[in-house]
């Protein structure tokens, strides 16, 4: 079961993804953080990530299309894998598609969490202020900037996936518990608790 998790920040994807890996043994890949251990490691792509990722910029598609087909040869990958900030171009995600396809393997499942921007922006107001607990990226300022980033980043691959009918959509806006329902829903799984 090899599956993609979309949304923006806030939406909970990070949530999804534990829950997947604790119940199905699935493994997430998150291609930010890959390349950030990259960059504090000091190694040649990491020298080469690091300005780029300053500049808010994207890796060359073939570094990361290596990058990714290493890492889910890996044996922790065996159960399946859910990959988190890649595919971010059409490119990628085609050569996703190949490079699947050469192994018998496929993506299963393109998972999209649905948030409206306003709604996560008062959900975390609201938070702040229920609780009086701030995280320094709670602030209203901070989230629509990294709702911009994941505008010009991430959902420029939805396209790639809706035209071929392969985009599901799940309301982030829903309890933890039920989001993880739909999810296993689409992916045909059962939790049993
Ligand atoms: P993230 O934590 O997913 O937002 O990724 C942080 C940064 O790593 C991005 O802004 C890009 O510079 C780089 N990056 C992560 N994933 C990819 C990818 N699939 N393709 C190109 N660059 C990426």
């Amino acid at each position: 079961m090899n599956i993609i998790l979309l949304g923006p920040p806030g939406a909970g994807k990070g949530t999804q993804a534990k829950r997947l890996e604790q119940l199905y043994g699935l493994k997430q890949i998150s291609t930010g953080d890959m390349l950030r251990a990259e960059v504090a490691a000091g190694t040649p792509i990491g020298q080469e990530a690091k300005a780029i990722m300053e500049r808010g910029e994207f890796l060359p598609d073939p570094i990361m299309v290596k990058m990714i087909q290493g890492r889910i040869a890996q044996p922790d990958c065996a159960q399946g894998f859910i990959l988190d900030g890649f595919p971010r171009t059409e490119s990628q995600a085609e050569a996703l598609d190949a490079m699947l396809g050469t192994d018998g393997l496929k993506i299963d499942a393109v998972i999209l969490l649905d948030v409206a921007e306003d709604q996560l922006v008062e959900r975390i107001a609201s938070r702040t202020a229920e609780d009086g607990t701030r995280r320094p990226d709670d602030n209203p300022e901070v989230v629509r900037s990294r709702l911009d980033i994941y505008r010009r980043q991430t959902a420029p691959i939805l396209p790639y996936y809706e035209k071929a009918g392969r985009l599901k959509h799940v309301d982030g806006m829903l309890g933890v518990d039920e989001v993880g329902a739909e999810i296993d829903a689409l992916i045909g799984k059962t939790a049993k608790n």
